[in-house]
């Protein structure tokens, strides 16, 4: 069953929403060579509970740690720990927060130092078809709307886009229905109305779709080896059009 929130919950989303923008912002001015992932890990869950937040992906299942920190060809959930980021590596921040009982969920990928033009083109094509899924968030259309804008705009640039994994509606639990995959055709799918509140998160490979888990149980890589990027808001459809509730500030 599909859930619409109210304009009052809606705006406890937002809050809950804007500490997690503000700890991505964190996380994506402070990573360097040099750093491990959990220090990283360890700066955004001091960061949120300052805020009198609670880590919505700690515990969660069983994951150990605050935030999903993906490096390279890791597409999703890797788990942060001693690995020390080089100059050259993309690494993925995938993490949310429990505020007054609402989840946010938001995920950005950026470059660790100098990166290579093809990874800087890959992050920027990542991210450009989140907002084409956004552009699709719209009262009296579809679902799959959003997922065809995201797929032809990667698909477009000749990446694909990861079929096993898909965004989510998102309220009061982390992941509600319905499942929003990063592909499909147009004009099929649940009717959007206003209140629904989804989390839209393209994970875009440079090669092949197809991902493996790694033996920890958590990690998702890409089959070949290849990058991968991974880009996600929540967004809430209103009568006056999307609105992200992930941005940091106003
Ligand atoms: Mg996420
Ligand atoms: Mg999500």
């Amino acid at each position: 069953m599909i859930e619409y929130k109210s304009d009052n919950e809606v705006q406890l989303m937002r809050e809950s929403g804007r500490i997690t923008g503000q700890t991505l912002d964190l996380l994506a001015r402070t990573v360097q060579p040099g750093m491990t992932t959990g220090e990283l890990d360890r700066l955004a869950e001091d960061f949120i509970r300052k805020q009198g937040a609670v880590p919505a992906f700690k515990g969660y299942r069983g994951f150990p740690k605050t935030v999903c920190i993906s490096v390279n060809d890791e597409v999703v959930h890797g788990i942060p720990g001693n690995r020390k980021l080089k100059d050259g590596d993309i690494v993925g921040f995938d993490m949310g927060v429990i505020w007054k009982g609402w989840y946010s969920d938001s995920a950005r990928t950026v470059a660790v130092g100098r990166i290579e033009d093809k990874a800087q083109r890959l992050l920027e094509v990542t991210r450009e078809s989140l907002f084409k899924g956004i552009e699709k968030c719209l009262a009296g259309g579809h679902l799959y709307d959003i997922s065809n804008a995201v797929q032809n705009h990667v698909e477009g640039h000749g990446y694909s886009v990861v079929r096993d994994l898909v965004g989510h509606g998102i309220g009061r639990n982390l992941h509600e229905e319905p499942q929003v995959p990063n592909y499909g055709p147009a004009g099929h799918g649940p009717k959007l109305r206003t209140g629904l509140v989804l989390a839209i998160e393209p994970m875009v490979n440079y090669g092949t779709h197809k991902v493996l888990m790694k033996r920890d149980n958590w990690t998702i890589v890409t089959e070949d080896g290849s990058l991968s990027a991974h880009f996600e808001h929540t967004v809430a459809i209103t009568k006056n059009g999307p609105i992200i509730l992930t941005l940091p500030d106003d």
